[in-house]
């Protein structure tokens, strides 16, 4: 049954992808709604359960059987696979021309895991936040000369930096066969090193890290404060910069702003071109969504969306795009597999939870200064001690948007209008909540406030 589920499977995610992640599963049974299925390692698990659980579920439920829930177990005697990429040409026994390096357990760093085959350039979606790091990601994906060394690429998290990092060494791998690519997160720069420390093998290390053409190190702000492996990446990237390697980096933040990080190693950084990917737009994440669609089309053809939906998600939904992504995901799996299509209805259903979380906090002075604006009153007014009924409506109706709009105790409350004791702002808003039901001016005022914060 699961060979024919794998069908299935394989005409969803491509063969790519297929062979990477579904192929190695082998499923074990069904315990009580559980599926369970064993994987070579914990790395392999993790991806696959992040992106690709709700299809299986789905096509799991579809066939018939009832599944609630995947477990991924690691084969205790899984075959250690030797080094080797799996997206080189088989029957190959050359070395592998692009890497990239495990991260689960030090001991396991010299296993190759893929590169992520859906970061391509293709998949890329440019927009005025992040069109400079594509086209400086573009540009050294050439395998031309090297004209900036290092290429920095620095953002906040889920803006696109490992998707053009792995778009960047697929590239190569077509245009530049001859090159030999290492791209490898900072995290596992040094459990290579520790380990090397380890098993006195710092010569293999240094040569294994001198003898690339192009390196790529993914979040290097993960040695910020690890001493001893900083020294041994400046010294690396040094080497490598004088023999004229391209070095590509990225980082949560601009070199310059890294906490802990040395000022010679910042300034390396600073030698070359460093871009930043801005937060998303409007604009780019309907982009996103738009394309995601196009993809997602291929799997369900029949699913349904209507006008709005994407708007509405690429309006409310913050700028991390792995959220973006997420939603969409759950979505489409949901959709599918109650058969419906997929309104705003079904939309803010499904996606309760995201929605709730990416919310925009209002904060209590944003509160403050909307309210003295729309009473006419200075801000001082409304937090200040004067008890004039002509402030102290303005400051109840502030006190009581607090408390329904924050979540903030009455205490806290309290403390931001001027050190007032919690049993006052409780006070207040009683105070307004009475006054909704038999004034209308006051009721009137409170929701157009309550509008005009919410927008
Ligand atoms: P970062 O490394 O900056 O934290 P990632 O590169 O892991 O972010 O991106 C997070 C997710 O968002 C990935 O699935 C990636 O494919 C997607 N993504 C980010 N930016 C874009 C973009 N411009 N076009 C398409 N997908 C994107
Ligand atoms: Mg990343």
């Amino acid at each position: 049954k699961w060979g024919q589920l794998c069908q299935k499977l394989l005409k969803t995610v491509g063969q790519n992808n297929y062979t990477t992640w579904i192929e190695p599963l082998e499923f074990q049974a069904l315990e009580e709604g559980v599926a369970v299925f064993s994987v070579p390692t914990n790395f392999m698990g993790n991806y696959v359960s992040q992106n690709f659980s709700d299809l299986i579920l789905y096509e799991l439920n579809n066939s018939g059987e009832a599944v609630q829930r995947l477990a991924f177990r690691v084969a205790a005697n899984s075959p250690v696979r030797p080094l080797r990429n799996a997206h080189s040409r088989p029957a190959n026994n050359e070395a592998p021309k692009v890497r990239a390096a495990e991260a689960a357990d030090p001991m396991d760093a010299l296993q190759a895991a893929p590169l992520d085959p859906r970061f391509t350039f293709d998949s890329f979606v440019v927009g005025k936040p992040n069109e400079l790091a594509h086209a400086a990601a573009r540009r050294v994906s050439e395998g031309g000369p090297v004209t900036f060394n290092p290429l920095v690429l620095y953002g906040g998290v889920g803006l696109g930096k490992t998707h053009l990092m792995h778009a960047i060494a697929w590239e190569l791998k077509v245009k530049r066969p001859d090159l030999n690519v290492l791209y490898l997160s900072a995290e596992q720069f040094m459990y290579r090193f520790v380990q090397a420390l380890r098993e006195r093998r710092m010569m293999d290390f240094k040569h294994l890290f001198r003898s690339v053409d192009v390196l790529m190190v993914d979040d290097v702000q993960f040695i910020a404060g690890k001493d001893s492996t900083q020294e041994e990446f400046f010294h690396t990237f040094n080497a490598l910069v004088d023999q004229n390697k391209q070095i590509i980096i990225s980082a949560d933040r601009a070199p310059g702003e890294i906490k802990d990080l040395e000022d010679r190693v910042k300034s390396r950084l600073q030698c070359g071109l460093v871009v930043d990917l801005h937060p998303t737009d409007y604009e780019l994440r309907l982009g996103i969504l738009q394309t995601k669609v196009q993809m997602y089309r291929a799997t369900y053809p029949d699913l349904v969306i209507t006008d709005g939906v994407l708007e509405f998600l690429a309006h409310r939904i913050s700028t991390n795009v792995r959220v973006l992504e997420g939603a969409l995901t759950r979505l489409f799996a949901f959709a599918s597999l109650v058969g419906r299509e997929i309104n705003m209805e079904l939309t803010q259903d499904c996606l309760a939870d995201v929605l709730r979380a990416s919310e925009r906090k209002i904060t209590v002075e944003e509160i403050q200064r909307k309210v003295s604006d729309y009473y006419n009153i200075r801000l001082s007014d409304i937090i200040g001690p004067k008890r004039l009924r002509s402030y102290a409506r303005p400051r109840q109706v502030a006190m009581y948007l607090c408390k329904q709009l924050t979540s903030r105790s009455l205490p806290e409350i309290g403390r931001r209008f001027g050190g007032r004791d919690h049993t006052t702002v409780m006070h207040g808003v009683k105070r307004i909540e009475e006054l909704k039901m038999v004034d209308g001016q006051i009721a009137e005022d409170v929701e157009m406030l309550r509008r005009a914060l919410e927008a």
